[in-house]
């Protein structure tokens, strides 16, 4: 069993690029989507999961790569597994190649997707979203017809707090604080692979395919 691990700026194309490499044949791994779907099985790492999350507490890795265990454990051994948002920390990274390895599989590659800050920020604070019809727009990538207003319905268009500048800039500092950590331990193993994501998406995809294939 193979795994690859896809690390990435919010606003990077993160999600787009997962997206494409479902369409090359990787299984999407999501950590949430594991959580609720052995909570609906009740296994009993769903349930031991469950018991924090009704506390209000977190989850503690052990648990979280427990699920992920229960989940790869039962794989074909040609299966290639895509994480995407997970190891966010350093226990996390060593307890996720503790259980590749008990699995007898491998982490092929870190994709990493490099944008620079001042890009992202552009691309995110200029998102504009249509309050009746939820239609993306972008002040200078895509605008309305008319300011403010969505082409479609005559909906008002905001910005989602999230997008807000200074939002951005602390989402970015905070990826970066996280990241930091879990690079430099991939990067010792040799597995991460950077790629430009300033360009267009599918340059991104291109990228990640030269290294995954090449
Ligand atoms: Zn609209």
């Amino acid at each position: 069993m193979n795994a690859i691990i896809l690390l990435g700026p919010p606003g990077a194309g993160k999600g787009s690029l997962a997206e494409s490499l479902v369409r090359e044949g990787y299984t999407h791994v999501s950590t949430g989507d594991m959580l609720r779907e052995a909570f609906k099985n009740e296994t009993a790492v769903g349930l031991e999961a469950k018991s924090y999350m009704d506390r209000g507490a977190l989850v503690p890795d052990d648990v979280i790569i427990n699920i992920i265990r229960e989940r790869l454990g039962d794989a074909p051994a040609d299966e290639k597994f895509m994480f995407d948002g997970f190891p966010r920390t350093l226990n996390q990274a060593q307890g996720l190649d503790q259980l590749i390895t008990d699995l007898n599989g491998v982490i092929t590659h870190v994709i990493m997707m490099e944008c620079p800050d001042e890009m992202i920020i552009k691309r995110l604070s200029g998102r504009r979203i249509c309050r009746s019809c939820g239609a993306v727009y972008h002040v200078t990538n895509k605008p309305s017809k008319v300011d403010g207003v969505c082409d479609f319905d005559g909906g008002e268009l905001y910005q989602r707090d999230d997008d807000n500048e200074d939002t951005v800039r602390n989402r970015l500092s905070v990826y970066t604080e996280q990241t930091k950590p879990l690079v430099a331990y991939y990067a010792d193993k040799n597995l991460i692979c950077p790629i430009d994501a300033s360009g267009s998406i599918q340059l991104s995809v291109d990228s990640a395919l030269s290294y995954l294939n090449g």
